[in-house]
């Protein structure tokens, strides 16, 4: 697995829309490369507020 591969997936891998063999694959990934660790980290926060914005938004509706 590459970079450029290992950021493609991480969205879905963060939403749990990755299939258990390729999540795998990029949590080898994550493990050796410190760059897309990070990415993961920010990305997973976005993702995070994200979430809690659009709950809060479903709420007020
Ligand atoms: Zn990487």
């Amino acid at each position: 697995m590459n970079c450029g591969r290992a950021t493609e997936w991480l969205e879905a891998y963060i939403m749990g829309d990755l299939a258990p063999e390729l999540a795998d694959q990029l949590e080898q990934h994550l493990a050796r490369c410190e760059a897309c660790r990070q990415r993961y980290e920010q990305l997973r926060r976005l993702i995070a507020l994200l979430k809690r914005y659009f709950a809060a938004e479903q709420r007020s509706a």
